[in-house]
């Protein structure tokens, strides 16, 4: 009677771990089989276009279906704490401009610290992703940060320029970020998704106002 009771205690437990073993595998086995958000849609990006295929590449994109998109974030990030200053030295006059939030004062201004904060965290990813863009020229202007080259700090932010090849006129965008810039080499390279804060995707074709915006496409009436 006791070695019935060991082989059934056996039996089960044996089950037990093999169907704990199978939906083990079949969960890595999904887990591997959703890598679709870096379809290539418009490889042909990479080469200068002009303004007018600007707008014909935003308008294919507009037209297709949007990815359905999974983010799995578990946001257990401790925020760092924000930075208090920053000393901008200017490419172009090669002259300081030191920004600091005034601790004494009883309201902060959050544009200063949002200054700080860019210029400190955001601005070098700005200048890689500025030189990894191809498909116009793309110049970014920091003229704004500089006390010597502006005179006025009154709003300090990124500019860019950009110029199609086959055109003469300039467009320029300014509070430009670094997701920005994300979002035109993302559509650049044919992204059918936007890699935002946290690792978060969201389909790019709900970014194409801002792209009209920032490559200086006209806006249609909608
Ligand atoms: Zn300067």
């Amino acid at each position: 009677m006791q070695y019935l009771i060991i082989i059934a205690v056996v039996v089960v437990l044996s089950c037990f771990y093999t169907g704990c073993k199978r939906t083990g595998s079949g969960s890595s086995m999904s887990g591997s089989g959703q890598k679709q958000s870096t379809v290539e849609i418009l490889p042909e990006m990479y080469k200068p276009v002009t303004p007018q295929q600007l707008a014909e590449r935003l308008d294919k994109l507009a037209a297709l279906p949007a990815p359905s998109i999974k983010n799995i974030s578990a946001m257990c990030y401790s925020p760092a704490p924000l930075p208090t200053k920053s000393e901008y030295v200017c490419p172009i006059c090669g002259e300081k401009t030191l920004y600091a939030v005034d601790i004494t004062a009883a309201q902060q201004s959050s544009s200063q610290q949002g200054t700080i904060s860019f210029l400190e965290w955001e601005l070098n990813q700005c200048r890689t992703l500025a030189k990894e863009i191809k498909a116009v020229s793309l110049v970014l202007d920091e003229s704004k940060f500089c006390q010597n080259c502006t005179g006025d700090l009154e709003k300090p932010s990124l500019g860019i320029i950009v110029t199609c090849p086959d055109s003469q006129e300039k467009h320029s965008c300014y509070f430009v970020s670094a997701d920005d810039l994300l979002l035109i080499k993302e559509f650049e390279l044919g992204r059918l998704t936007h890699k935002g804060d946290f690792g978060n995707k969201t389909p790019i074709k709900g970014h194409i106002s801002r792209l009209k915006q920032l490559l200086g496409v006209e806006v249609d009436d909608e």
